[in-house]
């Protein structure tokens, strides 16, 4: 039946054949609450029992230019009425997926001025480490596979992308087997107790350095990070540490790969994190979520030309993609979502807008339960504790993220628990009222818990 059984709150109680993604799935048959989002318009969303709701999440750090932006669905729907759909496969093309791909090399750094295509962040991934594979394949170095990443890091759900991002997955395989090592995390407040940052800096530099003399530069493909973590907590590296982290992985020929899917369109201020905020301009980004706002399921994974001269010198047959890669609809929302960035100048507002958000947020520290408030601009994390002074942690089941996000909803502001972790990274469209509005909402949740 589609008559769904929605009672309090615009909270869907009834039983469905939805297998809810990321959650608590033996919490949320024992509750049976799900929150019902039926509509949306710029800023906020609305749920079935017709509250509005500001959407501190942005659907899921990605709806950068707000809900419902008529130029983008006209984009898509005038798309759709020319050429529903065609692939990218052998000598096919489009015209929409040659102007996305063009725009992207325009606005990437350096010379990553090649594109390919796929549907989710976790594909974009996944694609670039394909792509690194046969790289050093064709230049005769098949052992260089290995894949560095960092604890805290979230690269994706697929079994690689997991694996990228979870220590515990390839359980089973001995270190020397693993095709994946995980590097300190570069979490000061957490790791780098009794340490200033810059001494923190240096244990992260040389933890690195070790690794490469552990296993040997012959071995390894990649270093693999995101600027800011994101799903790991929100956590900004300690101040020059992805340069430091270049200059190692260069000299020792080890590629270096940012994952973008959540730092770039805007939510830092820029277009790209990696050159603008960073300082860097690494052989492969990847991105997804804000290159489309969400309106279509679109990445990309963007490469120096040095790679691709390799990948498409003699006999350079090149087996992946997906079906839907470079899909007309999705390329359609990524021109027409760029095109509004720019003439809104959304990401040049963020750096103010941004800016005022995250000055807020950082004057939520005062409470005794806030442990760090941490983040740039519209990315932010609070980590809750039980006790300031030593920063020991909520005990999980105190829910204490859980708690939080509840008394938010209940004001009027959707946040997303994680742990004892609060992610913030709404649309990048608030204006100072509204702002100002998110930050009392999260400062009278945050009194009503403790
Ligand atoms: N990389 C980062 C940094 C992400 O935050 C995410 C998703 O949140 C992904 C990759 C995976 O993207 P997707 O969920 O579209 O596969």
């Amino acid at each position: 039946s589609l008559d769904l059984d929605i009672t309090t709150d615009g909270v869907l109680t009834a039983d469905t054949h939805l297998v809810q993604s990321w959650a608590d799935l033996d919490f949320l048959k024992q509750s049976g609450q799900r929150t019902v989002i039926v509509g949306a318009e710029g800023a906020y969303v609305r749920d079935s029992e017709g509250n509005q709701l500001i959407d501190g999440i942005g659907g899921l750090w990605c709806v950068n230019v707000g809900h419902r932006r008529r130029e983008i669905i006209d984009a898509i729907t005038a798309q759709l009425e020319t050429l529903d759909f065609y692939s990218t496969f052998y000598n096919f093309t489009h015209p929409a997926a040659a102007a996305l791909a063009t725009k992207l090399a325009d606005l990437a750094p350096g010379t990553l001025n090649k594109v390919h295509f796929g549907n989710s962040g976790s594909v974009a991934n996944e694609t670039a480490i394909r792509i690194l594979h046969h790289y050093y394949n064709r230049l005769g170095q098949p052992r260089k596979r290995r894949i560095l990443c960092r604890h805290g890091a979230y690269h994706g759900s697929t079994h690689l992308t997991v694996a990228m991002t979870t220590p515990g997955y390839s359980q089973g395989w001995s270190r020397e087997d693993s095709l994946v090592h995980h590097l300190r995390c570069p979490h000061h407040w957490r790791e780098g107790q009794g340490m200033t940052e810059a001494e923190f800096l240096e244990v992260l530099k040389q933890d690195l350095r070790d690794t490469i003399q552990h296993y040997g530069a012959e071995t390894i493909a990649c270093f693999f990070a995101e600027p800011i973590m994101g799903a790991g907590g929100v956590i900004v590296p300690p101040e020059g540490y992805h340069q430091a982290m270049f200059e190692i992985c260069r000299d020792h020929d080890i590629k270096y790969v940012t994952d973008e899917v959540v730092t770039s369109f805007g939510r830092l201020g820029h277009m790209f994190a990696s050159e603008d905020v960073f300082g860097i301009v690494p052989d492969i980004i990847t991105t997804a979520k804000g290159l489309t706002s969400g309106y279509q399921p679109l990445s990309a994974t963007i490469l120096s030309d040095e790679i691709h001269e390799v990948i498409s010198g003699p006999g350079g047959m090149f087996f992946h993609g997906m079906t839907y890669s470079g899909h007309p609809a999705a390329a359609a929302a990524g021109l027409a979502n760029i095109a509004l960035m720019e003439a809104e100048q959304i990401p040049q507002r963020v750096r103010t807008t941004g800016k005022r958000f995250e000055g807020l947020l950082r004057q939520l520290d005062r409470h005794d339960i806030v442990g760090e408030v941490r983040g740039s601009h519209f990315m932010m994390g609070l980590e809750f504790v039980k006790d300031k002074a030593t920063a020991a942690p909520f005990a999980p089941e105190d829910r204490i993220g859980l708690r939080l996000a509840r008394e938010a909803q209940k004001r009027g502001l959707i946040a997303r628990p994680l742990g004892n972790i609060l992610i913030l990274s709404p649309t990048l469209v608030m204006d100072e009222a509204l702002i100002d509005r998110t930050a009392a909402i999260l400062d009278d949740s945050i009194a009503a818990v403790q």
